[in-house]
């Protein structure tokens, strides 16, 4: 069991008596020290190399003890090693420490053969940060154990009780920092049930107001729904009933000036022409009004039926050709694509479509109103583009509310009432009407409706 060449002796003592188990001892602890073993390793060292002298001691009379350094065989790292050759052959040649603890302060405690004796051997890894060990530190070594003098057995005992009272030391402060730990632990522990309770009733706090919230969002939604309806039957009510006095003052004026009743001043002739074309003002906006509001209290059903686009499209052809009277404007209504036909009510859907392309002719002064349609996939576009004026984008909403005209265009006559009448009877029809515009190079309107209808 030895290496191949056997590590020249730091140390070495004999022990035959009993004072000299504190000899070993305390040599014990001043070789571990000399070679760069830990405090802690030095006094596990001494403590285990104590027990073992002892007991060889009592069983075989004592033990002569050597100390080297090796070099471990798998590290290639220095060890401390401790022989104790038995003065007498061990009890069927094993050895086993009295306590089973002295074998856990060492690295290895065996019983090897050396060269035909039987030794106990002990040893302990030198730590890879201890300075290094190469022959002539060795040999220094050596020389320095040989001529420092041995303690007396007084002194390793103080030495000892010293150990003794530093590891019980430690032991305290470390008992100690575990209450601390503890403590830390159980008022880490309150802290975060107290912020769990806290964060249980913020979310509930916020659950009941999300709750009322929506409470209160539904009963304005309600509100909002009621007010709707009423202004719809209101408007219904006062256009309904200022259509026959309207109507009657347009009749009226028209007999004024028909040339069969008694004849008027140049003066009175003028001033009836414009009761008579204000009360048409009039009766268009209550007509249109009328028409708003039923499209808004769902009062309109469509009249679903097959729709062909080419006879809608050729109606508009012929029946927008007066309203085009600028020459420097081109009215175009494309042919659209065969097959031109979708699931719709022809009536309402041409209303829309006139309503837009009045609108271009409105607000165009040269180039070209467009009336196109495209098919998509299931759906139909079609487009009323022109050359006019256009709308800012941010009023590209604002134009499909009640009653707005975007400010400028004053000039030319209307309601503000078209837009919003025409994106409800295109929803109507399960479509949606949308706008691209830009000032200043044109507008272009698109309905896009489901071929099959809603
Ligand atoms: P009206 O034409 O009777 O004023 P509409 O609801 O049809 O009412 O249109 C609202 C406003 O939108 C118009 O007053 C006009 O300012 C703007 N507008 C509508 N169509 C066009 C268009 N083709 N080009 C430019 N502006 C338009």
């Amino acid at each position: 069991m030895t290496g191949p060449t056997a590590p020249d002796p730091l140390l070495q003592l004999a022990l035959r008596v009993e004072q000299d188990i504190f000899l070993v001892r305390q040599r014990g602890r001043e070789v571990a020290a000399a070679v760069g073993l830990e405090h802690q390793d030095q006094v596990r060292l001494a403590t285990a190399l104590s027990e073992v002298a002892r007991d060889l001691l009592h069983t075989v009379d004592g033990a002569d003890v050597t100390f080297a350094v090796d070099v471990d065989a798998a590290t290639g790292r220095p060890v401390l090693r401790v022989d104790l050759a038995p003065a007498r052959p061990l009890p069927d040649g094993r050895y086993e420490p009295q306590s089973g603890a002295v074998a856990r302060l060492v690295d290895v405690l065996a019983v090897v053969a050396d060269e035909g004796d039987t030794v106990v051997r002990m040893s302990r890894r030198v730590p890879a940060h201890a300075p290094a060990l190469p022959p002539e530190r060795l040999a220094q070594l050596r020389d320095e154990l040989a001529s420092s003098a041995p303690g007396t057995a007084l002194d390793e005992l103080a030495a000892q009780n010293t150990q003794l009272i530093a590891a019980l030391d430690e032991v305290r402060s470390h008992r100690d920092e575990l209450e601390v730990l503890n403590a830390e632990l159980q008022e880490t522990n309150r802290g975060v049930m107290a912020l769990y309770n806290q964060l249980t009733e913020e979310l509930e706090a916020t659950n009941r107001g999300v709750v009322a919230l929506y409470a209160e969002l539904d009963e304005k939604s309600a509100q909002l729904r009621a007010a709707s309806e009423s202004k719809s039957r209101f408007l219904a009510n006062v256009s309904h009933e200022l259509r026959a006095p309207v109507t009657a003052i347009i009749g009226l004026a028209r007999l004024l000036a028909d040339p069969a009743s008694d004849p008027l001043t140049a003066e009175q002739a003028r001033q009836v022409g414009l009761i008579r074309s204000s009360a048409g003002d009039l009766l268009s906006l209550v007509n249109e009004l009328l028409d708003l509001a039923k499209a808004e209290s769902g009062r309109i059903e469509p009249n679903w039926a097959e729709v062909d686009l080419r006879a809608v499209f050729g109606q508009l052809r012929g029946t927008l050709r007066a309203l085009a009277t600028r020459p420097e404007v081109e009215l175009v209504v494309a042919e659209p694509p065969a097959p031109a036909t979708l699931r719709s009510d022809e009536v309402l859907l041409a209303q829309v479509l006139r309503n837009l392309l009045h609108n271009g002719l409105k607000f165009t002064e040269r180039g070209e109103v467009r009336l196109r349609a495209e098919r998509r996939d299931d759906s139909w576009r079609l487009s009323v583009s022109d050359t006019g004026v256009g709308i800012p984008p941010e009023l590209h909403e604002r134009v499909f509310e009640e009653f707005y005209q975007v400010p400028g265009a004053t000039r030319v006559v209307g309601t503000g009432l078209g837009l919003p009448y025409a994106r409800r009877l295109v929803k109507l029809l399960g479509g949606s009407l949308e706008l691209s515009s830009e000032p200043g190079r044109g507008s272009t309107f698109t309905v896009t409706l489901p071929e099959g209808g809603a």
